[in-house]
C-alpha cells in the first residue's frame, strides 16, 4: 500500500480530482508553487480574454461603448451582480459589483449605523483587518464619537480565533449596528453567520459581514441567514486582478432606504439621465454605488465569475478542504520536530480556505520558501499563511509545499535572512 505521505499518493489525489483541468486555464508558471491565492488569486485566461474585449469595446464604440457592444458599460455591474449572486446566495438585485472593499464599508456603516439615544456603538472584534476598523473608527468621529469609546472590540483568547458567545455578549442595549469578517484574515476561522445575525436581530440590532476572505471559496448563503448587509473584494478568492472592483450585498428588507453617500450612478437607471438636481435612488442595490463604475476593474471579472457559474461554489469548498486537509496532515507528520503551530481551526466547518501556521522565525522562513519558489504569505508578527486553491494547486503543489518546508528547516536555510518582514507582507 501506497504511503500517504508519498509523492505517488499526491499524484493519485490529483488523478481522482475531478477540477484538475481548470488548472490549465490559469497562468501558473511551471516551476512556481503559488501559495497566495488568498491575497491576490492568479490571472486566468478567461479574465484575460475578458479584459481585452473591453479595452476592444473602447477602441470601437468609444463613448457609444456605454450602451453597444457584447457588455454595455452602463448595465456591466448589474451583468456581474447577477454572475455573483450564486457565490454569496443572495438575489441579483441584492449584489452590485461597486467600489472597493473599505470604500463599500464605508458606504455601509454611512447607511446602516444610525445611533439612538443609548444606542450608539458599534461593535467589531480585535482580529479584523486593520483597514475595517479605520473605516469604522473615522465614521464614528463623523458622529462626533470617539472610537476609544463606542467601537467595541470583541477580544480574542488565544490570539487567533474568536468565540460566538463573547460576540453575542457584547450584543447590548447600548449597541446600533455589528460588523464581522466572515473567514478571519489569519487564522481563518468561518464565523458562524446565521447563529451571530439571528442573536443580533433577537437584539435589535443591524448586522453586516466583510467578506473578503470567504468569496470565492466558501459557500454563503445570505438571505436564508438574513443578514442586513456584506461586503467584499474580488481579488482573493475571485481572482479579478489588483484592485478589481468589489461587491455589496443589501438584503432586500432594506430596499428603499436611503444610502448614506449618495452619486448619480446610485439613480434609477432609467431617470439618472434626466440630470435632475432631485435624486431618485435605484429600487435595490444598485443605490449604493456613487460615481461613475471602474470598468476597466471590472472587466477581469467577467471571465473569471463564468468559471465559477461552471465549476459551482459546493465543488470548490469540497476541493479546498480537501488540499487543505491533506496539507494538515503533511504538516504534522513532516513538519513535527521545528515547533510550528497550526493556528487555524482544524474541523472542516470552522476552516476557511488556507492554513495559518505560527513559527518564531515566520519572517525569515518566508524568504527561504519564497527563494525555492514557494510563494507564501506572512502575517506579522509570526504567521505564514498558505494557500491551497482549488481552481488551480495541485495537491503535488501542496505535497512539494511542505517538502521543501521541511528541507528549510532541517538545513537551517531560512537563517541566512533577517527575521524582519519587507514593505509588503
Ligand atoms: C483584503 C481585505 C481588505 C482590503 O480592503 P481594500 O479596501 O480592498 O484594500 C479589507 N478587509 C478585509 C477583512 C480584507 O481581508
Amino acid at each position: 500500500m501506497e504511503r500517504s505521505t508519498s509523492l505517488d499518493y499526491a499524484k493519485k489525489l490529483d488523478e481522482q480530482d475531478v477540477l484538475r483541468m481548470y488548472r490549465d486555464e490559469f497562468y501558473v508558471k511551471p516551476d512556481v508553487i503559488y501559495m497566495d491565492g488568498n491575497s491576490l488569486g492568479l490571472l486566468s485566461k478567461r479574465a484575460e480574454r475578458s479584459v481585452l474585449k473591453l479595452l476592444d469595446s473602447w477602441k470601437r464604440y468609444g463613448i457609444d461603448g456605454w450602451t453597444q457592444g457584447e457588455h454595455p458599460w452602463f448595465y456591466f455591474a448589474e451583468t456581474l451582480s447577477e454572475m455573483s449572486a450564486p457565490l454569496v446566495g443572495a438575489l441579483k438585485d441584492e449584489i452590485i459589483i461597486t467600489g472597493s472593499t473599505t470604500a463599500n464599508l464605508h458606504q455601509l456603516v454611512a447607511s446602516f449605523y444610525r445611533p439612538d439615544g443609548m444606542r450608539t456603538k458599534i461593535v467589531a472584534d480585535e482580529l479584523n483587518f486593520p483597514s475595517d476598523l479605520y473605516a469604522i473608527s473615522s465614521q464614528l468621529a463623523l458622529h462626533g464619537f470617539d472610537a476609544e469609546e463606542h467601537m467595541k472590540l470583541v477580544k480574542s483568547h488565544d490570539g487567533f480565533t474568536l468565540l460566538e458567545e463573547d460576540i453575542i455578549t457584547a450584543m447590548t442595549d447600548d449597541v446600533a449596528l455589528i460588523v464581522l469578517p466572515s473567514v478571519l484574515y489569519r487564522s481563518g476561522q468561518v464565523l458562524d453567520i446565521g447563529k451571530l445575525t439571528e442573536a443580533a436581530h433577537e437584539r435589535n440590532v443591524l448586522i453586516g459581514f466583510d467578506l473578503c476572505h470567504s468569496i470565492g471559496s466558501v459557500p454563503h448563503e445570505l438571505d436564508k441567514w438574513n443578514v442586513d448587509f456584506a461586503f467584499w473584494c474580488n481579488y482573493k478568492h475571485v481572482n479579478g486582478g489588483p484592485g478589481a472592483t468589489g461587491g455589496i450585498y443589501i438584503n432586500r428588507k432594506h430596499f428603499g432606504e436611503k444610502p448614506g453617500l449618495a452619486g448619480w450612478f446610485g439613480s434609477d437607471k432609467e431617470k439618472q439621465f434626466d440630470l435632475s438636481t432631485q435624486m431618485i435612488p435605484a429600487a435595490n442595490a444598485g443605490a449604493y454605488q456613487i460615481g461613475t463604475p471602474h470598468i476597466l476593474s471590472s472587466a477581469p471579472l467577467y471571465g473569471s465569475l463564468e468559471m465559477f457559474a461552471e465549476v459551482g461554489i459546493d465543488a470548490i469548498r469540497e476541493k479546498s478542504l480537501k488540499l487543505t486537509d491533506y496539507m494538515m496532515m503533511l504538516i504534522d507528520v513532516e513538519l513535527g520536530e521545528y515547533s510550528f503551530v497550526i493556528a487555524n481551526p482544524r474541523e472542516s466547518e470552522k476552516r476557511g480556505g488556507h492554513i495559518f501556521l505560527v513559527h518564531d522565525e515566520a519572517a525569515r522562513i518566508c524568504k527561504a520558501l519564497k527563494e525555492h519558489q514557494v510563494i507564501p504569505d506572512f502575517r506579522s508578527p509570526n504567521g505564514i499563511r498558505l494557500a491551497p486553491v482549488a481552481l488551480y494547486n495541485s495537491f503535488e503543489d501542496v505535497w512539494k509545499t511542505v517538502q521543501i518546508l521541511k528541507m528549510i528547516m532541517e538545513e537551517n536555510l531560512y537563517k541566512k535572512y533577517e527575521n524582519k518582514r519587507d514593505v509588503i507582507a
